[in-house]
Formats: structure tokens, C-alpha cells, sequence
């Protein structure tokens, strides 16, 4: 049984709960995943990467 802290008050609930122990709130399905918040991380670093890209090479506006 993992311990897991709640998004919302901190508390530490478990992987298996459905609901919050400690503030009641409902915890989202297959909270004891990180996999789709290391997905956003994924997709941060992402963003991050095409700006400094972006940056680094910017495109030539001007006319041909
Ligand atoms: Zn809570």
C-alpha cells in the first residue's frame, strides 16, 4: 500500500481511496499513477525546448 498526499489539503491517503480521508474531496482515478504527470512534464519540457529554440534560431522575417 503506497501513501500518497492529497492534491488538495496535503493529507496522506492511500493509492487504493477513492475519496480524501482527511478533507473529503474526490480524488481523481488512478491517482496512485504519476504516469500522466510525468506526461505534462514530458510535454513542458517540450514547450520549454521549442521556445529556446526558437530563441536561439529565430526565423527570418524579412522578405525575400
Ligand atoms: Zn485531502
Amino acid at each position: 500500500m503506497r501513501a500518497l498526499s492529497c492534491s488538495h489539503c496535503g493529507g496522506i491517503v492511500n493509492a487504493e481511496d477513492t475519496d480524501c480521508s482527511h478533507c473529503g474531496i474526490p480524488l481523481p482515478p488512478n491517482h496512485g499513477t504519476q504516469r500522466e504527470q510525468s506526461f505534462i512534464y514530458w510535454f513542458i519540457a517540450l514547450v520549454i525546448f521549442c521556445v529556446f529554440m526558437m530563441l536561439w534560431l529565430p526565423p527570418d522575417w524579412t522578405p525575400l
